[in-house]
């Protein structure tokens, strides 16, 4: 590709030159002609001085006694004749000169059929070679088989540092180490100390991993090398392997380096486990890079850092000491590590004096990294698509729902009998939520129908915490069918609305029984082993256990759903009063905040349950 593209320059270049020579050739002799006007000219004849005479459209050239030569240039109307009998020149005076009229001649003749010819093919020439110049850093990557599809970031430019990446700070402290090995590789060679050669880095998507590597090369100051682990097996086979040789080959020449390895479960998922085939490709791929991992020599500061949402499914041979043998957890952000991304990602936006990023945080527990920054981008277009000059605190509230959900499709024609339905299933959740214990609090409830949800209950858990009780799991089962109950009271019928509650339900008790050792009949024991895994998925659940076993377990799972199902039919009966207050509230505001759900319900005597916890 790179040579077509030469080729054609060369081919343009050499044109154009040979038209110039050409050109020049033709219409000029060596020596400059002086020019005369046809005053003098016909002088000249009259004079004798004239050996012959060209006449060429209006162009007259003439070459003297002397051998000088003479252009001029007549008018166009008249003929030649014509013009020198004009300025007094007689026929006779003509005849004497060697006289020649030649139409349309010599360089201007070929000029003109040349040009109309050579111009467009020229032109084409040039857009060919633009195009073919343009689909090369586009999508034309199909032409460089076997070179490296690596994006290389040098140090200066596009620069990330620890600064800019918020929160996560053990992964920046461990990472520290291998700007300082990047530095001063020296130091560390000269006393023995060996060179990590791989890091891995594990969190789930938008958590900052691919930040996070181009921070440690911004801050060491190497080049980093940026490639995709599915790029290096979306082409051919034998290419991949081919790929990873070169990339290794040019980072090492440019060391200190870093070579990261983006998404590389695509490469490095477990090898063996018979699904989908036995992917050669992949697996020459991964072999690959252990091989030039394993070939670093002991000074050679080329760092390898790799990135996965996916450490459970990675091949065990990339986790062996000497290849990925650091590995650096990315957490999801807290509620501290949220306020600090969101404020860093508004760094130079027109925010309202009244905006609290603190609030939007406590807002979007469970959002990462990329949907916070994602958040600030929408709230600035809801603020500038109203006219906006600056952010307001509504504008990043307003957004939250959008990033979660989609965008809000308020135009949706509901009828006003679903949106009473919609409005007593979010009142149901809500008050269900609210009357107990250990279920998170609510935060808002909407009915504002936004992507696939019909309406949601938002309820946030007071603090982020990694374990859940069985107490918090019975409640969070109740909350879930207080859509149903809610709908089974008042209707006396139920919807399809529900069905995604029930699931949620149901799976909870199905964990609770079978995972986490939570029934007390079957005691602490987990049923079924998962085999294998497919595309990231747990595929095919072992049975091991016995048929009458299995009763229980369905008998056990059985009894938490249906308890689960009373525990919040009680409630909204108990609390129809304030159960219709809501749904009322909802149907004619379609969103209420905390606070003033609350003190609605508060009205009716509610104890609210939650706050006491
Ligand atoms: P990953 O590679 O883990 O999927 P990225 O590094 O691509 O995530 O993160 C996507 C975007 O999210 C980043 O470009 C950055 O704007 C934002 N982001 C993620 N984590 C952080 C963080 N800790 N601090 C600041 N911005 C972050
Ligand atoms: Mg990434
Ligand atoms: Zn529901």
């Amino acid at each position: 590709m790179k040579s077509l593209g030469k080729n054609i320059i060369w081919v343009v270049l050499s044109l154009t030159v040979t038209a110039m020579l050409f050109a020049t050739l033709l219409s000029f002799d060596t020596k400059a002609p002086m020019v005369l006007s046809l005053d003098q000219v016909a002088n000249k004849i009259i004079s004798g001085e004239v050996k012959d005479m060209t006449v060429n459209g209006n162009d007259i050239s003439l070459t003297l006694k002397t051998s000088e030569k003479a252009i001029s240039h007549k008018e166009n109307e008249l003929g030649i004749s014509e013009t020198l009998k004009n300025y007094g020149v007689t026929p006779d005076e003509l005849q004497k000169i060697d006289f020649k009229v030649e139409e349309d001649s010599g360089s201007k003749y070929w000029m003109g059929i040349l040009l109309p010819v050579l111009l467009p093919a020229l032109l084409m020439l040039v857009l060919f070679w633009w195009i073919f110049r343009q689909a090369k850093s586009g999508a034309g990557q199909a032409f460089s088989f076997g070179k490296v599809n690596a994006r290389l970031f040098s140090p200066s430019k596009d620069k990330v540092s620890f600064k800019d990446v918020a929160g996560l700070k053990e992964a920046k402290e461990e990472l520290l180490e291998i700007v300082e090995f990047l530095k001063n590789s020296k130091k560390f060679t000269a006393i023995g100390a060996k060179i990590p050669r791989g890091v891995l880095l594990m969190g789930s998507p938008g958590t900052g991993k691919t930040m996070l590597a181009r921070a440690v090369a911004g801050e060491a100051g190497v080049p980093f090398f940026h490639i995709s682990a599915s790029e290096f097996v979306e082409m051919f086979v034998g290419v991949g392997a081919s790929r990873v040789r070169d990339l290794f080959e040019i980072a090492k020449k440019m060391a200190p380096a870093i070579i990261f390895i983006d998404e590389i479960d695509a490469v490095g998922r477990e090898r063996g486990t018979g699904m989908g085939g036995g992917h050669d490709e992949r697996e020459q791929t991964l072999n690959q890079i252990l091989v030039e991992m394993d070939g670093f020599e002991r000074d050679t500061s080329v760092i390898v850092i790799a990135a996965t949402n996916r450490p459970d499914v990675l091949d065990q041979a990339l986790l062996r000491p000497g290849r990925f043998d650091r590995r650096v957890v990315l957490d999801m952000p807290d509620l501290k590590d949220r306020e600090e991304i969101l404020k860093i990602h508004s760094r130079g936006k027109p925010l309202d004096e009244k905006v609290d990023m603190r609030v939007v945080a406590t807002r979007t527990p469970g959002f990462a990294g990329a949907d916070l920054s994602n958040l600030v981008n929408e709230a600035a277009i809801l603020a500038a698509s109203n006219n906006r000059k600056t952010i307001l605190q509504e504008d990043f509230l307003n957004s939250i729902e959008k990033v979660l959900l989609g965008p809000a499709r308020r135009s949706r024609v509901i009828t006003a009998k679903e949106k009473e339905i919609t409005a007593y299933h979010e009142a149901g959740h809500a008050l269900v939520a609210a009357a107990l214990k250990d279920a998170d609090p609510v935060h808002k409830v909407s009915i504002v129908s936004r992507g696939m949800a019909g309406g949601y209950t938002l309820k946030l858990p007071l603090e982020e915490s990694h374990l859940h009780t069985k107490a918090q799991f019975i409640a969070d089962m109740a909350v879930s069918f207080g859509g149903f109950a809610a709908e089974q009271t008042v209707f006396k019928d139920v919807t399809t609305g529900s069905s995604s509650d029930i699931q949620n339900a149901t799976d909870v008790a199905e964990r609770l029984v079978t995972q986490y050792g939570m029934s007390e009949k079957l005691g602490p024991r987990a049923f079924g082993k998962t085999g294998g895994t497919f595309l990231g998925h747990d595929i095919a659940t072992d049975k091991d256990y016995s048929e009458s076993i299995g009763t229980v377990i369905d008998d056990e799972i059985n009894g938490y759903i249906q308890r689960a199902h009373a525990t919040a039919k009680t409630i909204v009966t108990k609390n129809r009063k304030a159960l219709d207050a809501i749904a009322a509230a909802l149907v004619e505001k379609e969103t209420l905040e905390q606070e003033e759900f609350y003190s609605l319900i508060k009205k009716f005597g509610f104890k609210i349950a939650t706050l006491e916890g």
